[in-house]
């Protein structure tokens, strides 16, 4: 068996198209294009490289885009002043903080800042209990596109939507992936187990699931040995090789035989979770133009 590659670029591709559709809908009905505030501190060389892509990809979709850039030393105060001076313009939808941030400022408090119902990466703490409520919130962009690609992959194997009791595994249990992924695999009726530096046996646990998502931080430590034959493989992890190529946590050359559909990086998980970003800003602004 080789396994359907399920490819982000083209999937995010699709989502931007059908925003630009909901952009242009949207604008007379606001009186204004939808918009979002992309906030960087500092100057951390990938951070900037993120931004970049994320203010170009907004633009093309027709939402009007606020670049922020702060210098390291701006201070807590400061940088939640200013949030929140982004939070009460009436033309701004979303607001994005790049993170993470320099070293000595406080990442939860800035976050708290954020106007809940503009909070386009889903980070605020409000919006993490209303997610943990399954209740309407502005999901991370990161879980929420991972789930876009796991439909594609059920999609593509021929498999129903409904997700209910499939063995879903997810690798890593941060605050930004593995803990929201889990809740959404959740809340799709999935019986779920959360993985960890402390889990006993990872190839075990890993060689359950029918959904595999693999959120590390560590070049390739899954391997063949990790996946069931079949199953639907979500690398979301990014590593730089000591040769400087990117890879996943996943080895893909080893998987891609015995997985059912597997997403590549990059090129899978990354491009979606920018598209999710723009969806949660478009998805802000509807709210507001439908009272
Ligand atoms: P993180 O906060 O460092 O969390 C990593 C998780 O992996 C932790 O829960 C850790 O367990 C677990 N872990 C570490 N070593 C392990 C091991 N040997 N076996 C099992 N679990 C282990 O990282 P993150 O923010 O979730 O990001 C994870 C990866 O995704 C990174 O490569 C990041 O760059 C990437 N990422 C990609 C995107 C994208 O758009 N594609 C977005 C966000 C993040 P403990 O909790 O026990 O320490």
């Amino acid at each position: 068996m080789t396994a359907h590659i399920l490819d982000g670029k083209a999937l995010a591709a699709e989502v931007q198209r059908n925003l630009t559709v909901q952009v242009e809908n949207l604008t007379p009905r606001l009186g204004r294009s939808p918009g979002l505030a992309v906030v960087l501190v500092g100057n951390n060389p990938a951070s900037e490289v993120y931004v970049r892509s994320k203010s170009k990809k907004a633009k093309q979709c027709g939402i009007a885009v606020t670049d922020v850039h702060l210098p390291s030393d701006i201070g807590d105060e400061a940088l939640q002043r200013q949030l929140r001076e982004l939070s009460a313009r009436a033309d701004i939808d979303g607001i994005l903080l790049q993170l993470p941030l320099p070293k000595g400022l406080n990442e939860f408090a800035a976050l708290q800042c954020i106007d809940p119902s503009r909070d386009a990466d889903g980070l605020h703490p409000y919006n993490q209990g209303l997610l943990l409520r399954s209740e309407y919130c502005p999901q991370p962009c990161t879980p929420k596109g991972s789930m876009a690609l796991i439909d594609r992959g059920r999609q593509l194997l021929g498999l129903p939507t409904d997700l209910s009791g499939q063995h879903a595994v997810v690798v890593g249990r941060s605050i930004l992936v593995g803990k929201p992924m889990a809740l959404l695999l959740l809340d799709r009726h999935c019986t779920v187990s959360v993985c960890h530096s402390r889990t006993k046996d990872l190839v075990e646990e890993c060689r359950r699931a029918d959904i595999l998502v693999a959120a590390v931080g560590r070049e390739r430590i899954l391997g063949r040995e990790h996946v069931k034959p079949g199953a639907i493989v979500i690398d979301v992890g990014i590593n730089r090789t000591a040769e400087g190529t990117l890879v996943g946590d996943v080895d893909f050359e080893a998987v891609r035989d015995v997985a059912g559909a597997i997403t590549p990086v990059p090129g899978g998980v990354g491009p979606m979770t920018i598209a999710m970003l723009l969806q949660n800003t478009v998805d802000s602004a509807q709210r507001k133009a439908d009272g």
